[in-house]
């Protein structure tokens, strides 16, 4: 057979490489600020089109490159930023590979112009595809801006793959925010379709946090410093009870490099515990200085993983450093009127209880017994009992429970549906009339061919959730006007995220002005959410869109929907009283799907006479 082996082209390597650096515009905009820094600038302008889609361009005022620099930069290997093998254990830049412009350049229309100090004139390169259409010499002050135009523009896959404007601007909002965060000391300015978003002036490490992040976000930072043989840490936390239920404002940085770390991450975790919620994250902004040859960057080709060489001993110090802070600054004060008295009792220990657990069982409950009357009753007529009982699930909203949450009003096509279970078995839902509660957790039912166990926050997370999504498609929501508005402050890039769902949080009954550039003004929200969690559940909102990356219209209603239920519905935990149980049997077999949650897990599950007749035998 003839030799069938071969290197590949240049041009096709680097395309390849490019799959690697390049995932979406944000890793552009990354890749170009961090050679912004790299280069000595002092100040860094960012510049976005439609998303990073159409146009990213950093300027930089930088050392600039030589003519023959600014050609050479673009082949693959090509860095002025190590020379030899061990470099890559002492090393003080961010790029190292000598592969980010390659890859670029390789997948986009690219046009340089770069001058150091010492030339009088610049160099103007244009690249498309990895083809040099030109080169010129042209004037241009010192420094360095580089020009990348229709990201994928030869690789329709990946660009049909691109999300939203919208969410690849937050992956680049995102990607600024952690560089911005990592340099104080230059200054930035970001400019997305003509706007200027971000004007960071050259500052400390807290005033680049606040301006980044807003003016109140000052009031919640606690400082941390420690100075170790093995690591020095200064920087902040968030005081626990700013901890919020989305993940954003976690930074980590190691020698002024953006990372991410599962594990030391958990020893912040460790050391809030007790201190905030379960389900909510604590904010740090963490900055770390290490001997360069103590980690491994070279694990991870987009660098946001480090290997450190004792990881151990690097989680300790920084869990008893984050503690000592939370101590030190009278977070937990040991004596105060004042005190929170949910920072009296750790979380952890709230819902343990010293009595014994014990199940309240309905000695009058026959489960078998409710059969008999059903037969007789007729399968096909299903009528719905008053679920009078709904209010009591919403403490505090009794005055105007009713109209929002009485859910049997709905007309959902239940009938022909929920037959699923009751039909199977010869019964209506009317059936449903003795019900009782298993380990403030279950649902327990009867139907005819045995029992259903229904799990509580689950079948409450479906009903709220069809109905959120009835009230977005109808546009009829009631809204509950506030005495006192509510004025929330979010930052910059948050309240943006706020302002694009506005219609939608609109139908289903919030109303809201913006007011200023991190303020919102809430004057009504919908009658099912309590007044006392509408900034949980605004934050939680945020923080699933960013993460469920929400598109298309239809979407984003799903999201809002989905994420309104998780917050409101009854957790596991609750004891729910015989009415709302009734109720919430109910409105489950009324909802158009009663057998997955909103998140596709199971709500309940059937146990038939036949299983039970087995244990038996
Ligand atoms: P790396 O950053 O890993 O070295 P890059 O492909 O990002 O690789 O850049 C290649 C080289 O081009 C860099 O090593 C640097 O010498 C030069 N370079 C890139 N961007 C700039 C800039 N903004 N200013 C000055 N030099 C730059
Ligand atoms: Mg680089």
């Amino acid at each position: 057979m003839a030799d069938i082996i071969q290197l590949l082209p240049d041009h096709v390597a680097n395309q390849i490489a490019a799959g690697e650096v390049v995932q979406r515009p944000a890793s552009v905009v990354k890749e170009l600020m961090e050679n912004a820094i790299d280069a000595g600038a002092s100040t860094v302008k960012l510049i976005v089109k439609d998303g990073g889609k159409t146009l990213i361009q950093v300027i930089d005022d930088g050392v600039g490159m030589s003519a023959t620099d600014a050609r050479l930069s673009f082949e693959r290997h090509a860095t002025s930023k190590i020379r030899k093998a061990e470099d890559l254990f002492n090393l003080s830049t961010n790029g190292f590979r000598g592969e980010a412009l390659a890859s670029i350049a390789a997948i986009a229309h690219v046009e340089m112009q770069s001058r150091t100090e010492q030339d009088e004139v610049a160099t103007h390169i244009r690249i498309e595809g990895s083809k040099v259409i030109s080169q010129e010499v042209t004037v241009a002050p010192k420094g360095t801006s580089m020009m990348v135009k229709n990201l994928f523009f030869n690789i329709p896959a990946r660009r049909n793959f691109l999300k939203s404007t919208q969410v690849e601007l937050r992956h680049i909002i995102d990607e600024f925010h952690r560089v911005a965060l990592a340099h104080p000391s230059i200054s930035f300015h970001f400019y997305n379709n003509g706007n200027e978003i971000f004007n960071l002036p050259i500052s400390n490490d807290r005033q680049r946090i606040v301006n980044v992040f807003g003016g109140k976000t000052n009031e919640k930072l606690v400082p941390v410093k420690e100075e170790t043989q093995v690591v020095s840490i200064s920087g902040f936390i968030c005081k626990p009870e700013f901890a919020k239920k989305s993940r954003g404002e976690q930074f980590f940085f190691v020698n002024n490099r953006f990372i991410k770390s599962p594990y030391l991450h958990h020893a912040i975790v460790a050391a809030f515990d007790g201190l905030i919620k379960k389900d909510s994250h604590p904010g740090y902004f963490l900055y770390l200085t290490v001997d360069p040859g103590a980690i491994d960057i070279n694990i991870h080709p987009t660098k946001t993983e480090v290997k450190f060489d004792d990881e151990h001993t690097l989680y300790a110090i920084l869990r008893s450093t984050v503690k000592h802070s939370l101590g030190q600054f009278n977070v937990i004060p040991s004596l105060d009127f004042d005190q929170d008295q949910n920072l009296e009792t750790p979380y952890d220990y709230k819902n343990k209880s010293v009595e014994q657990p014990r199940v309240v069982v309905d000695s009058g409950f026959n489960p078998f017994k409710e059969e008999y009357s059903a037969t007789r009753g007729g399968a096909t007529s299903v009528k719905k009992p008053a679920t009078k009982g709904w209010e009591s699930l919403y403490s505090g909203m009794e005055s105007q429970g009713e109209k929002n949450t009485d859910f049997s009003s709905i007309s959902f096509e239940s009938d022909t549906i929920t037959g699923s279970i009751f039909d199977d078995s010869k019964i209506g839902v009317d059936a449903v009339t003795t019900t009782f509660q298993l380990r403030r957790k279950y649902i327990v039912t009867t139907i005819k061919s045995g029992m259903v166990v229904i799990d509580q926050s689950r079948a409450h997370q479906r009903v709220l959730y069809e109905n959120f999504l009835k009230n977005i498609t109808v546009k009829e929501a009631v809204s509950q006007q506030l005495l006192f508005p509510l004025s929330l402050t979010f930052s910059k890039a948050d309240r943006d995220i706020i302002m694009e769902i506005k219609e939608n949080l609109i139908s289903i009954g919030f109303d809201f002005e913006a007011i200023g550039e991190e303020e919102i003004k809430i004057s009504g929200v919908p009658l099912s959410v309590p007044e006392s969690e509408v900034d949980m559940i605004l934050d939680q909102l945020i923080s699933d869109y960013q993460q469920d990356f929400v598109v298309d219209g239809f979407s984003q209603t799903d999201v809002l929907s989905k994420t309104l239920a998780k917050s409101l519905a009854v957790k596991t935990g609750e004891v729910l009283d015989r009415d709302s149980q009734l109720a919430l049997v109910n409105d489950l077999f009324a909802c158009k799907e009663s057998r997955l949650s909103p998140f596709n897990k199971s709500i309940y599950v059937t146990i038939t006479e036949d299983d039970i007749d087995k244990k038996f035998i």
